[in-house]
């Protein structure tokens, strides 16, 4: 009880506070990072890591209480444009950026920037359009709802992680955030293997990801700004090749201005893992790019352009407008 009074005066306190301090604002730049936009209720809701979602209705509170408190909302390459050329725009600026190109963000996002004409970027991952997600979290995440969970953790990979409960199943949420992070430590090349023999259950029928239809059509509407999230959503480590880094970034680059005969300007770092040789690259090759570390930008200091900083937001630390201001002060 004491916690729960404690926590609400913390949250409204540090809303407040972000408020005052983004309205006194010089120049500043927030950048919200979106994955997915899903209703609680959606099937797919269920094969999703948690922190990874928003619902509808609060990706659009989120736009409300933005405009609501003065902020302006910006497509990213135009607020680093201004920037460039010395004349940044004045007050609290905001770009929405959405990670992946998962097809819940054409049926649910979309119509809501839509319809409040709110412009945004995406970060498009180029080899997969109109495919099913190649993601090893949902991956796992979909086996561990199988009946083929238990064949899934007795794999090496799995047993050796130590995971805090065991391999307790079902896998709640808590132990599956522990798993997906331990995870994180080996290469993605070894997470597939470990896959590789439940290829067929996972190759879905039913395509996850934005097609290249679609994303036209939120490209016409003159709200949205494509970026390059990699060829593969491969993450980068010291172990890339040059050839495979060039792949990456620079022809998975070619392959979106190809498709959609726009200049991609723009470059996200999967899971905001970030090396010399690719931020070398990065920064030959793009105007900007994005990473999850959490912060904001802000134009008085020189900005590292191709390591920009992000605000990660997901239900359970936005649904409501106080924890949304609360995490705009980058304190949460
Ligand atoms: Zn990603």
């Amino acid at each position: 009880m004491i916690k729960t009074i404690l926590k609400y005066f913390y949250v409204h306190g540090l809303a407040l506070y972000s408020r005052w301090q983004l309205s006194r604002a010089e120049s500043q730049l927030l950048i919200l990072m979106y994955h997915r936009v899903l209703p609680k209720d959606d099937p797919r809701a269920r094969l999703e890591e948690p922190g990874m979602m928003v619902t509808p209705r609060t990706l659009a509170m989120h736009i409300d209480q933005l405009r609501r408190s003065g902020y302006t909302i910006v497509k990213l390459g135009d607020w680093l444009k201004a920037y460039q050329s010395g004349n940044p725009p004045k007050g609290t600026c905001v770009a929405l950026t959405f990670d992946d190109g998962w097809l819940d963000n054409y049926q649910y996002a979309f119509p809501i920037l839509r319809s409040k004409q709110a412009p945004f970027t995406l970060f498009a991952v180029s080899d997969i359009l109109g495919k099913a997600a190649p993601f090893w979290p949902n991956q796992i995440l979909k086996l561990l709802r199988s009946s083929n969970a238990q064949a899934l953790l007795s794999q090496p990979l799995f047993t050796q992680l130590n995971l805090s409960e065991g391999n307790a199943s079902p896998i709640d949420n808590e132990l599956l955030a522990e798993l997906i992070s331990k995870l994180k430590l080996f290469p993605d090349e070894h997470i597939h293997q470990t896959l590789a023999p439940f290829q067929e259950q996972l190759d879905s029928a039913e395509p996850d990801i934005i097609n290249q239809q679609q994303m036209q059509e939120m490209l016409d509407s003159g709200l949205m700004e494509l970026g390059c999230h990699t060829a593969s959503h491969c993450r980068m480590h010291s172990d890339l090749s040059e050839q495979q880094l060039h792949k990456e970034l620079i022809e998975s680059k070619r392959s979106l201005e190809q498709q959609f005969a726009i200049p991609i300007e723009l470059f996200c770092y999967p899971n905001g893992d970030i090396t010399p040789a690719a931020k070398a690259l990065a920064s030959e090759h793009y105007l900007a790019a994005v990473s999850t570390e959490n912060g904001s930008n802000c134009s008085s200091e020189p900005l590292p352009l191709h390591h920009l900083k992000r605000i990660a937001l997901h239900d359970d630390m936005s649904k409501s407008a106080a924890l949304f201001h609360a995490k705009l002060s980058t304190r949460l």
